[in-house]
């Protein structure tokens, strides 16, 4: 059975005071519980030494946004895998379709990005996901499936049991509209193909895949549901503990 993912991606949100005002409320919430999923937060770069001290001896995995595929030197704004390594960082989420739109990543970076933190033994997050536009043209599973083979057919296949895959449709995303479990499950179920088809069939029904789109307290139980879901990254949701709380709760 696959372990179970919850992720908190808190984007450019809180300074580093109300960031750890909200972890505060996060760590006693899970103290009264024993989540069944793994826990991970992604704050950003700002907080990550200050929630280190706070996550010590904790269960909660301390995840970044983003990483830099270089490894020093002169690349002003960029921040390291060795950086985030001192800091107690674990896992990285890499392609957001955030940084794909804004910020000029591909598949190529990407790709490099996730080399670059393996071989220093911090975990990636994957993003793939599809627009809005290429849903409706019934381009979904082509984008996606690009976004796999151009990115993880690269690889290894040792490599791709450390690599988590989260599905996000860009139109979910922050919109308040989720995919429904079954289109969710749907791309999950297509994506294991994917891998399958290069790798073998194990290691596509072995891919930890979470979903991220709009997932909250009230749709969260009916997504974690599915078969081929394994957790969630979630985004607004994650910034308000006693609804992190709750998707938390709703994966068993
Ligand atoms: P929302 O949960 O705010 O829609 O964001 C999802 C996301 O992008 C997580 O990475």
């Amino acid at each position: 059975k696959r372990p179970k993912l919850i992720a908190g991606n808190w984007k450019m949100n809180t300074t580093v005071s109300e960031g750890l005002k909200t972890l505060d409320s996060l760590l006693v919430g899970l103290s009264q519980m024993t989540p069944k999923a793994q826990v991970a937060v992604a704050p950003p770069f700002t907080h990550l030494s200050d929630f280190q001290k706070k996550l010590k001896g904790t269960s909660i995995c301390l995840a970044a946004q983003n990483v830099s595929d270089k490894l020093n030197g002169a690349y002003t704004g960029e921040v390291s895998v060795f950086m985030l390594k001192e800091l107690g960082v674990k896992k990285v989420i890499i392609a957001h379709s955030e940084r794909r739109q804004y910020y000029g990543e591909t598949n190529d970076s990407a790709l490099e990005k996730i080399k670059v933190v393996l071989k220093h033994e911090i975990y990636p997050i994957y993003c793939v996901g599809e627009s809005l536009e290429d849903r409706e043209s019934g381009h979904h599973f082509e984008v996606v499936e690009e976004q796999i083979t151009s990115v993880l057919y690269k690889l290894s296949e040792e490599k791709l049991p450390k690599i988590t895959i989260a599905y996000e449709p860009v139109w979910a995303i922050g919109t308040g509209k989720t995919a429904t479990p079954e289109q969710a499950d749907e791309m999950h179920a297509f994506i294991r193909d994917v891998i399958g088809k290069r790798f073998g069939d194990d290691l596509g029904v072995q891919m930890q895949i979470l979903y991220g789109g709009s997932v909250n307290a009230a749709n969260a139980a009916s997504l974690l549901a599915m078969p081929h879901i394994d957790g969630a990254l979630v985004g607004g949701a994650s910034l308000k503990p006693e609804e992190f709380l709750s998707i938390i709760k709703a994966a068993s």
